[in-house]
Parts: structure tokens; sequence; C-alpha cells
């Protein structure tokens, strides 16, 4: 039966594929006068749209495609996660004063039973990546809801219950199952073992859901619809909190404890957002727990140097150049950065612009830098740390970017952490692994790493939301992707490329991605990159090729209007009116 309705549905979606491809193929619709949303799959966009036409605000359509998002891309983020929101509203050009730029942190924490040797296991040693990443260990309080709410508070404008129905109504209609989502569930290893994942995504004989298959989730439509109802709380207590602690609890893969009081005690926080400027540009970033604002703001400061506009985009320069911005921001990134409650994390020292035009004095245009040591911020007294790079996930996460009919914007990276988050499904959503972001060893020759695990502790993220404004302040881009610790790398690189390089904003995403993170030079696979290798091994450079997964989905604002690029690496689309 599940076969025959996977035919029927083949076809159904594949005249809805067409109809969403000729949206973007026909170039005229990726650019926009009023409104505009770009996002990693057509429903959500198409979802955000409905709600920008009625009048909705950037916050209201980021919401709204989130929802969805936790519906039909359930690799990669959802309620059962968190993220990280930038918004920006801008301020009336007669006051001259600064837009107001704000930053919500609803990246998930650590609940009271985690200590720092979360992933030790009773031989002392480290439990593999590979375990670790599933199962209810890595589970952290989940924040997404509660920031949506807090930023729904400060900037909604169509009621919140609103912008759960076009979620509600698709899981209950069904959506074509994706190319990517068939991919990632045929090549995980371990959402097969988690039962009720087991019978969501696999036909009856154990085959991965083939791409058309029409896929229902009624029990995410009833949750969602309680959500509607009642708003956050009705996820952080109450039936959906207990079963949340109860799946934790009572898997066969690396139990753990949550405590209903860690769900009902969550707050999203709004931090202080990053500003820096590059060039003529005031760039925006999210501040820690993320190392993505600060590291991407160094590399832009230590860059300004060079004048980019001289050196060719596709030039074995140019790549170089980055690189060893990006090898020493990621020195710096390793060591210093981690939850700024528990630590104290030198954000202003950090973007010091002397310090960081110190720092971009170890760049050569001849040759590469060998491994980077941190830097010593200016007044700041380095303390006995010890850094930790932390691990690779680059196949989840999802990046939402819009602009509204009053020329507010969001910027918002979401998660649930690698592939199918921790693979335990509780009422239809998937719950995040985002304490695999913790230092699995929580200290090293002696010393402590900043980012070791710690009760009610946000782990270190490399999400790195992004806006970007003129000097005057106003909108210029909105940019973000996923991609673990290469998000940095891969939202520098399309921010150098629109700003230093003039490309359109979809030619500057799918530019080739390359990154160091302080040790190799990787380059994306299959692009013109492979042929820099040899140039650049005698620059002195490490090479790996490797594919270079971005998601990244950005709008770049122009006096005639919006234009919207989405990752051609995704399945994703920009579209508005
Ligand atoms: N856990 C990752 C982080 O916060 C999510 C981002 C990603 O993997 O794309 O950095």
């Amino acid at each position: 039966m599940k076969n025959l309705l996977a035919s029927y549905f083949t076809i159904f979606c594949t005249t809805l594929t067409f109809t969403f491809s000729e949206v973007s193929a026909a170039g005229n619709r990726n650019t926009a006068k009023k409104y505009m949303i770009s996002a990693a799959n057509p429903y959500a966009v198409k979802s955000g749209l409905e709600i920008l036409r009625e009048g909705g605000s950037a916050a209201d359509a980021a919401i709204a495609a989130q929802m969805i998002l936790t519906l039909v891309e359930p690799q990669s983020s959802g309620i059962g996660g968190g993220a990280f929101l930038l918004h920006y509203q801008p301020q009336k050009l007669s006051t001259h004063k600064d837009p107001t730029v704000q930053a919500y942190d609803g990246r998930e924490t650590a609940p009271t039973s985690v200590r720092p040797n979360l992933f030790i296991d009773k031989d002392g040693k480290k439990i593999s990546w590979h375990r670790r990443k599933a199962g209810g260990k890595g589970v952290g309080v989940p924040g997404l809801l509660k920031m949506l709410e807090l930023v729904h508070i400060n900037h909604g404008k169509l009621p919140w219950k609103r912008l759960f129905l076009p979620a509600i109504r698709l899981a209950n209609q069904g959506f074509p199952v994706s190319s990517r989502l068939h991919t990632l569930i045929k090549s995980d290893k371990h959402l097969k073992n988690f039962p009720k994942s087991r019978s969501y995504f696999y036909l009856e004989g154990g085959q991965p859901l083939p791409v058309g298959y029409k896929l229902k989730n009624k029990i995410l439509s009833n949750t969602l619809h309680l959500i509607a109802e009642k708003g956050a709380k009705a996820f952080y207590s109450g039936p959906i909190a207990r079963d949340i602690v109860s799946a934790i609890k009572n898997t066969h893969h690396l139990p753990a404890e949550m405590a209903i009081t860690d769900l009902t005690n969550y707050r999203a926080k709004l931090r202080k957002v990053i500003r820096s400027t590059y060039r003529q540009w005031q760039i925006y970033g999210m501040p820690p727990p993320t190392s993505g604002g600060v590291a991407v703001a160094q590399i832009l400061t230590m860059l300004e140097r060079f004048d980019l506009t001289r050196i060719p985009a596709r030039s074995v320069q140019s790549v170089h150049l980055i690189s060893e911005a990006s090898k020493i921001a990621f020195a710096d990134r390793n060591f210093y950065l981690a939850d700024p409650d528990f630590i104290n994390v030198p954000v202003d020292g950090l973007l010091d612009r002397t310090y960081l035009s110190n720092r971009s004095k170890l760049i050569s245009p001849l040759k590469a830098l060998g491994k980077v040591r941190p830097g010593i911020p200016i007044s700041y007294v380095a303390p006995n740390q010890s850094a930790d790079l932390g691990d690779n996930r680059p196949v989840s996460t999802t990046h939402i970017s819009v602009v509204d009919g009053e020329g507010n914007a969001v910027s918002m990276t979401s998660s649930i952490g690698t592939a199918f988050g921790s693979r335990l499904m509780v009422r239809g959503f998937m719950l995040n692994d985002e304490l695999t972001d913790f230092a699995a060893i929580p200290s090293a020759n002696g010393n402590q790493k900043a980012n070791r695990a710690y009760a009610g502790k946000r782990p270190r993220s490399s999400m790195a939301p992004t806006i970007i404004t003129n000097k005057q302040g106003r909108l210029v881009m909105v940019i973000g992707s996923p991609g673990g610790s290469s998000i940095i790398g891969y939202v520098a690189k399309t921010i150098i490329a629109a700003l230093d390089w003039g490309m359109n904003i979809q030619d500057s995403i799918a530019h080739p991605n390359f990154v160091n993170k302080n040790h190799k030079t990787e380059l994306e696979k299959g692009t013109y990159l492979e042929n820099f290798a040899l140039k650049l091994q005698r620059l002195g450079h490490k090479i790996k090729i490797k594919t270079k997964n971005s998601g990244l989905h950005g709008i770049r604002v122009h006096i005639r209007g919006y234009e919207g690029g989405a990752d051609p690496r995704r399945e994703g689309l920009a579209i508005g009116d």
C-alpha cells in the first residue's frame, strides 16, 4: 500500500516541483520589490511568502517557514532543536540613528545532570563520535520555540496561531519525500535502530522512504496544534515535556537524564549583537555561545588590508589569503569561544581593530603559515586553557533569510545537530544531539577547555547568521548557512564574493567553498578549486579536497528591490513579490 501511494505521489510532486523550478528558472521571480524569503525547502518558502502576503512581518514568515521545516526537513532543524536569530529593524532615515539589530539566542542548554565527563565512558575513554551523536546523552534542552515566542512577542504582527496553520495543514495532507531526505535516511547508520524513527522513515519492509513518497505526520500536526493554541509552554511542560524526558531516559542507546524543570526553566536570551566594520559596510553577527559571529568578523577585518577587488575571485591568491585569515581566526575560536555565561570570552578584545591588524600581519601573500597559536587580545590575561576544534557535522542544519514589506529582516540559522539529531523521535519531531558540540574530552595537558560540558551551559556553535548594512544603516545583505564549523568559511566567502567581487547573490552562494580551520585548506570537491591544489601546496598549504555542503540562503538589497539566492547544493528557493 505504502509503495502504491508512493508512485501516485511521485506524479503529483513532479508537477509540484516543476511549478517551483519554473518559478526560480523564470529568473524574474528571484528578484522582488516588496518582500522576499529564501530557505532550504520550497514548501517552507511558500508558507513564508503566504505570511508576507498577508502583511506578516519577517519574524512571522520565519516562524511559519520554520514550522514547515520541522516537518519536511526533519534531518536538519525543528522544534526539538535550537537556533540563533538576528533581527534587523530599519530606523526612520530622518532620525539618523543606527538601525536596531537584535541577537536572539535559542541555543540548547545542558540539563542539570550533565557533568564535564558527559562523553567519557566508565573505562575513562572518550565515547566515539559515531556513538555519541545518537541517543540520549547528546540531547540538550531545546530552545527553538522559546526563542521564536520571544521574537514573536517583540516583532510579530500576525497571531502566533496563524503561523502554525501551513505546517499543520501540510502535516495532515502529506508532503513528498525529497531526494535529500531520502539519501540521508538511506545513508544513516543509526536511524533504523530507534523504533519511532524506524516506523516513520522506512517502509514496512525496512527500505528507506523513496523519493516522492507522500509522508504524513499526524502526530506532529497534533503537537503543532497544541503549541499553536497554548504557546511554547505547551512544549516545555505537560505531556510533550514528559515524553521528551522519557524518550531520553528510556532509549537503548546512551540513555540520559533530563528533568522536567530543565525544560520549564529554559530561557531564550537576547544577547549583545556583534558589530564590526568591513570596508564601507557594517557587519552584524551573532555573539557567543556561537563562535560564528566572532570568527566571520575576524576573518573580514584581517582581510581589509588586502584589496580583494583587485585579486580575482577565481585565483590561487584569493584562496590563499582568505584561508590564511580563516586559519588565524580558528586559532582564537578553538581556544576562547564558549558559553559567555560560564567562561570569560574576550569578545571585544578579539574584535579589537589593533589586535586584528597585528594578527593580520602574520599573513604573507607568498607563504602559508603553519599551525597558528591563539593570540592574546589587548589588556587580556590569557587563562590556562586548552583549545578544542570540535567535530564536523556537514549534512544538517538550515538557514532562513527574510525581508518583509516594512524592511525588517530576519537571519536565522536553526539546527538539531547532526542529521536527524539524536535520532530520537518524540511526538512527530526529532530531538537534537547538540550537546555533542561540547568538548568530548574536557581538558588537555592539565588545562581545562573553555567549551567543556557543564550543567546549564550552552555548547559552542559555529552558526553565523549575519546581517550587513551600509554606513547609514540601510540593509545590504542577509545571509547564513549550515555546515558545522565550515559555516564560518561559507559565510565569509559569500560576503566577500558579493561585496568585494561584485557577484550577484546567487553566484556568491554558488561560488566554490573553501575553509581552513587551522589545519588543512579544504577545497570543495568537483569544482575548479581542485586545480589550485598544487599551487597552494607550493605556497605551503596542506590540502584536503572534500564535499563542502553549504546551505547558504541569502537576500541582497538593491535600490530597485531585493535579489534572493538559494544554495544549489541544497533543495531551496528564494521568492518574493
Ligand atoms: N551543531 C552545529 C553548530 O552549532 C550546527 C551547525 C551545523 O552543523 O551546520 O555549529
